[in-house]
């Protein structure tokens, strides 16, 4: 089992949502974490107050990481405060649902950047430091959406179903290294990104999950804490936290 006390995480779009439940776990776990935001400067700013009052080691980080520029500087911004880097959560995400029909070039490239492109972004600055560790782990959040696709969705499905290729094929070219590659594949997580959805659409999707419940994000933000901390030899796997919606 890996001792995570000491270790250095980054989590990308960690303020809010699933991304902060993420963050108070690994804090809980003695992780330092490097919180990332684009825009919810408030939220971060009271969480890494909340946290640090409560002893954690936390530091925020604004960087749009759609952006190669600032996804660099966000892991440069990481080693400069803590030395090192051994977890990057790659979380980010939005939504730009509508069909295809009425789906523009800008919908479609906007999700594609957020959620997909930033990966690179991201990675591709980590990867150097995550080698020198003796537990690196790369944890993308894709979604069932991915997974089984979704109405309305082929840009967000699009995206989500390429990071679990991604995932995948960086996990075959890591494997003989020390830093193993996961996505976490959660269902309907209760965030505000579940919060759009209209009343009576949720409540459809809530009638088509087995467990009849949305998720939470600290369910999550637990299955992160497994594959941190017992996942040495877990990779280029897909975790579902779905409530049984997708097997
Ligand atoms: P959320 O509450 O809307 O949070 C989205 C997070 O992404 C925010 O912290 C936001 O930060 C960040 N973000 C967005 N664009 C960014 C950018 N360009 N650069 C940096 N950060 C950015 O949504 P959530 O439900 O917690 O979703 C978190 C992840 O889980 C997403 O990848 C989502 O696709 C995935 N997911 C969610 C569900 C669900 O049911 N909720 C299900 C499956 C998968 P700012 O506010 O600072 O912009």
């Amino acid at each position: 089992m890996v001792n995570l006390n000491e270790k250095v995480a980054i989590v990308t779009g960690g303020a809010k949502g699933i991304g902060q439940a993420i963050t108070r776990e690994l804090a809980k776990h003695g992780v330092k974490v490097v919180v990332n935001y684009n825009s919810s400067v408030g939220s971060a700013e009271k969480l890494i107050a909340e946290l640090k009052e409560a002893g954690s080691e936390v530091y925020a980080v604004q960087a749009d990481v759609s952006n190669l520029e600032q996804s660099r500087k966000l892991v440069e911004e990481t080693i400069n405060h803590f030395g090192r880097l051994d977890i990057l959560i790659n979380n980010a995400g939005i939504t730009r649902d509508k069909t295809f029909k009425k789906l523009s070039e800008e919908d479609w490239r906007t999700v594609i950047d957020v959620n997909l492109n930033s990966v690179y972004n991201t990675s591709s600055a980590a990867l150097p430091h995550l080698l020198e560790s003796d537990a690196g782990r790369i944890i993308n959040i894709s979604s069932i959406i991915g997974q089984f696709g979704g109405f309305g969705q082929t840009n967000y499905a699009a995206a989500k179903a390429g990071l679990i290729g991604y995932t995948k094929s960086l996990a075959l070219e890591l494997a003989k290294s020390s830093v193993t590659v996961n996505a976490i594949c959660p269902g309907y997580i209760e965030t505000e990104m579940v919060k759009e959805i209209p009343e009576d659409i949720r409540e459809k999707l809530i009638s088509k999950v087995p467990q009849r419940r949305l998720g939470q994000p600290e369910e999550i933000a637990r299955g992160i804490i497994y594959l941190c901390q017992d996942g040495d030899y877990i990779t280029g796997q897909q975790l579902n936290i779905n409530g049984g919606i997708y097997m």
